[in-house]
């Protein structure tokens, strides 16, 4: 349970973040929680870079 409000800020734009938080991968050497479009961002750039194969789906 959370006591009070919580305060989180997105750790690459820095908006503050609503009820969605996402947890950064810890492969992405990020601390704390991302938006959702960070997150979907750096999650698309980090299956391009796992997978370069898929870029020619594109
Ligand atoms: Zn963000």
């Amino acid at each position: 349970m959370l006591k009070g409000r919580e305060k989180i800020n997105c750790s690459i734009c820095n908006d503050r973040i609503g009820d969605f938080k996402y947890e950064a991968m810890p492969q992405w050497n990020i601390s704390g929680f991302l938006c959702s479009k960070c997150y979907s961002k750096k999650i698309s750039e980090y299956y391009i870079k796992q997978n370069p194969e898929e870029k020619k789906l594109k």
